[in-house]
């Protein structure tokens, strides 16, 4: 896992004066919601409490052009999980909608920037994250891509490398990007941070959030393989940085980076609630259906126990006699059991662990509960 190899592909995001100029206006927005956000994280008050938001991706698998290669279907979900546990506490939810589309095609599974505009006119779907999942990308500079983003309104597309979107920290990485987070070393790349280490500009310089120290710029050198940062840089005061390796927008080893601060969370969530919030997966056929808010007033469930701790589960209906079956599917629809829901346990000792969605209805009524094994 910690095996340094100098040739890590990069992030190609960048963060550009016309992305600034976006945020600076934003800001008055962003302070509404992110205030909201941070007491509702302080407190356990059920008034103060805030709705989580489930965020439709359309999964595009760029494979060669006679359909061989590209991201399986296990370790899609597997990079989805992934994705909403280094989310989870941000009231974002991801949820693949609809088919997954694949894309055969030589000339796209070893991808090279320029050709963005062919890949995205023939295959975006509009108001959702298109993520287009290929085997290898350079830019225009001919450099190994990890993966990268924009912050365009109305144009909601991540690209990334298989291998990235499975390392448990990229694909997290790129859609903080998507969602508005800077690097932690700022939004420049080639030069030294401005932010003070005693934080006293932390909210103009570097990634302008508070909560994430000053960042030199974090790489396979000045990060060890524990994780611990070596570097010397010092700051203009002359302090030395204390850098938090282990944040997912640095430039850490990507084996080292697990989290988002609670301000970084913030952002994203203002950004999203402010900026993106017109994403959703429209189409009514869709898996991605069960996410629109299904009105629990009237019909809820007990589902016990959630996380699954042996082999079954129990779903009790909690204020009705009306009979209802249900059914047992993955994130991308693939149903594992179904039947007419009784008093009796449901096994479910034959799945993998991860989050399924279990589907309770009849012919009048619907409700998904997501289910955690
Ligand atoms: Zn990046």
């Amino acid at each position: 896992m910690f095996s340094q190899v100098n040739s890590e592909p990069i992030c190609g995001t960048i963060t550009t004066g016309k992305d600034l100029k976006l945020f600076e206006e934003l800001k008055p927005v962003f302070k509404k919601y992110q205030s909201n956000f941070l007491s509702s994280k302080s407190t356990n008050s059920k008034s103060n409490s805030i709705a989580k938001n489930y965020i439709p991706i359309k999964a595009h698998i760029i494979r060669t052009s006679n359909g061989k290669g590209g991201i399986d279907e296990y370790e899609l979900n597997e990079a989805i999980n992934d994705l909403n546990n280094t989310f989870s506490g941000a009231f974002l939810e991801f949820f693949l909608c609809n088919d997954l589309n694949y894309i055969d095609n030589n000339n796209f599974y070893n991808f090279k920037s320029s050709d963005e505009k062919s890949l995205v006119e023939a295959n975006n779907v509009p108001n959702v994250i298109n993520i287009y999942f290929t085997n290898h990308i350079v830019n225009s500079s001919d450099e190994d891509i990890c993966g990268y983003t924009y912050n365009k309104p109305n144009y909601d597309v991540i690209i990334i490398q298989n291998e990235c979107a499975t390392n448990n920290s990229s694909l997290a990485h790129e859609v903080g990007h998507f969602l508005s987070l800077i690097h932690t070393h700022g939004a420049d790349n080639t030069c030294l941070t401005k932010e003070l280490v005693n934080g006293n500009n932390c909210s103009s310089e570097g990634d302008q959030i508070c909560d994430t120290p000053a960042d030199p710029k974090l790489t396979n050198k000045n990060v060890n393989n524990f994780c611990r940062y070596i570097g010397t840089e010092t700051d203009a005061n002359g302090d030395s940085f204390l850098p938090d390796t282990s944040n997912i927008m640095s430039y850490s080893m990507k084996g080292c980076r697990s989290h988002f601060s609670d301000q970084q969370l913030a952002r994203m969530y203002a950004y999203y609630m402010s900026t993106k919030n017109y994403l959703t997966c429209g189409d009514s056929s869709g898996v991605a259906d069960s996410y629109e808010p299904v009105s629990s007033d009237d019909l809820d469930f007990k589902i016990y126990p959630n996380p699954i701790s042996g082999d079954v589960v129990y779903a009790k209906p909690m204020n009705t006699t009306e009979t209802f079956s249900y059914k047992i599917s993955n994130l991308i629809g693939q149903t594992f059991s179904s039947g007419t829901l009784t008093n009796q346990p449901i096994n479910v000792g034959y799945l993998a662990s991860g989050t399924y969605l279990m589907t309770i209805s009849n012919n009048h009524s619907k409700i998904i509960k997501r289910i955690i094994k």
